[in-house]
């Protein structure tokens, strides 16, 4: 149910000002909340794109030899103001993308984070010098930024997930050509404006809104030198393909379907607050959500008990109410979730809680679905396989230790993955063992902090650059080696032979 009254029409930011979009294709914004188009954004063609990635090819070189230290001057001036304003954020967070306020505070304070790690420039970029590698020769090692580069990210993480990478991104030299999800995209446009009152010179931030026709112009534009993508694994593998095949440099995250392994010696009550929490959490639409609980011999009967008994603790309802769950993303995505509760019962699994009774707390348009929970659910089930997207959290009830990490490893998605036992021996075996990009022991959402890097395995992740952190400056940066002599006149002479040391 929707209503169509006169709503903002959003635009682009190109340039360092906003930009009417020009080819006449639009979508609508809803708050999931109640259903309602709260504004229209418009998706960029091929000339917008155009337009957008030429504004950042023409900042790139003054940016690019802007000093460190004004760099960092930028950097610290927006870090303060996103703390500052980081409630006005979360409210539009809240209103295009239905998760709870507390919630939209979360993922920028998290985000928060890289743009302090970025503050770090000067000490990032520093490079490496060998003095006298050979005689009165010196090697240096210099990383200068790519250029124009490009963040496609998904609904889930309107903020945090383009934080993730442009502070990163921008300290290392390059311009950015933003492509948000077009479901939630205001939080990319707060961003730009707040960049403009950091004092970021025009061009340097570039968002171009649009979908999947958007994107394949970003794609082919020759001047984008690498393509920062993060949404499904579907796209992500075409998104790695195109990009890679024009030549530039990609880092393509996907989706995930991560496994939360309980063993008989945890603490139950501590291992149900965690598969609640990041189960349910954002309505389940983190990529990093627990979806599938492993639960490990004589666990399973109390850990399913407790998760159910907590569960109907949960207020679902409006994110602006002070409720724990929000609506999902929008109606057909709620309708396709709530469809694998009877996918899942058809095939043998039992329904211990069914989201479709739940009672919301909001306006009868919203998007509701309630925590669900699925017991029995075996490998052959759709409710297993497939990354469902929702708060659907299923059950696998195994015998022993050995049988967990067979079914985590044999996975198609190598996203996060976590362990909870009190046993330190078995954790790090499982750290070893297993085939997933980010472990958490006893911690159920094991998204790394900004100094370390962001990145899963498998189907989860193509290209081999992980985000933030220090691969995230190597992605944002390719190295040159400068070896050099400065020879007194004696040293001269003709010699073809291959330059050895000595
Ligand atoms: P999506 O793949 O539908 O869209 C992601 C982005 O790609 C959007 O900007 C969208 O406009 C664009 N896009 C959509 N179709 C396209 C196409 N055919 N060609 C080119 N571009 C296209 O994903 P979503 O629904 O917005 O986000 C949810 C997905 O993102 C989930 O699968 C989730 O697991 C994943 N995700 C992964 C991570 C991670 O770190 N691995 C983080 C967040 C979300």
């Amino acid at each position: 149910m929707t209503t169509q009254t006169s709503v903002p029409t959003l635009t682009h930011w190109i340039g360092g000002e906003p930009a009417a979009g020009r080819s006449g294709r639009t979508a609508p914004v809803h708050d999931p909340a109640t259903g309602e188009v709260i504004a229209t954004v418009p998706l960029a063609s091929e000339e917008d794109v155009a337009s957008a990635v030429a504004s950042a090819a023409r900042a790139f070189p003054g940016w690019r030899d802007t000093s460190l230290a004004r760099r960092t001057q930028i950097l610290f001036r927006f870090r303060e103001l996103l703390n500052a304003r980081k409630d006005e954020l979360a409210a539009i967070i809240t209103a295009e993308h239905g998760k709870v306020l507390s919630d939209a505070l979360g993922e920028i304070t998290r985000g928060l984070e890289v743009v302090e790690f970025a503050c770090g420039a000067g000490h990032l970029l520093k490079g490496a010098m060998s003095e006298d590698a050979s005689t009165d020769i010196d090697v240096t090692t210099i990383r200068q930024p790519l250029g124009p580069v490009a963040i496609v990210s998904p609904f889930n993480f309107p903020a945090m997930v383009p934080l993730w990478f442009f502070p990163v991104a921008i300290a290392a030299g390059n311009t950015v050509v933003l492509k948000p999800s077009e479901k939630d995209p205001s939080a990319a446009l707060w961003l730009a404006e707040l960049w403009r009152e950091a004092g970021l010179p025009a061009g340097v931030f570039t968002v171009v809104n649009g979908d999947g026709t958007t994107v394949e112009a970003i794609l082919d534009a020759p001047e984008v030198a690498a393509v920062s993508f993060v949404g499904s694994t579907p796209v992500a593998r075409h998104v790695y393909r195109t990009a890679t095949a024009a030549g530039k440099r990609v880092q393509a995250l996907g989706g995930a379907k991560n496994h939360m392994v309980v063993l008989p010696d945890a603490d139950v009550d501590i291992a149900a607050d965690a598969a609640v929490n990041a189960g349910y959490g954002s309505a389940g639409e983190r990529c990093m959500a627990i979806s599938v609980v492993v639960a490990v011999g004589p666990v399973a009967d109390p850990l399913v008990e407790r998760i159910a008994e907590r569960t109907t603790r949960l207020r679902v309802g409006d994110g602006r109410r002070g409720c724990d769950m929000g609506p999902l993303i929008t109606q057909e995505h709620r309708d396709r979730v709530a469809g694998y509760i009877d996918a899942g019962r058809q095939a043998g699994a039992q329904v211990v809680l069914d989201g479709r009774d739940v009672e919301p707390d909001g306006a009868s348009g919203g998007y509701w679905l309630g925590p669900t929970l699925l017991d029995h659910v075996t490998t052959d089930m759709s409710v297993y396989r497939d990354e469902i997207f929702g708060p659907v959290l299923a059950v696998v009830r195994v015998e022993t230790y050995d049988e967990a990490l067979r079914l985590v490893n044999a996975g198609a998605y190598g996203n996060g993955t976590a362990l909870f036992t009190r046993d330190g021996g078995a954790a790090r075996r499982f750290q070893h063992d297993v085939e997933v990009g980010m472990v958490g022991i006893n911690v159920p959402i094991p998204v790394p902090v900004a100094y370390h890097s962001f990145g899963g395995w498998k189907q989860s992740l193509f290209g081999d650059t992980h985000a933030y952190g220090t691969d995230g400056v190597h992605f944002y940066t390719r190295g040159k080696v400068v070896t050099s002599r400065w020879p007194e006149a004696d040293v001269a002479g003709v010699n073809l032979g291959f330059p050895q040391n000595r």
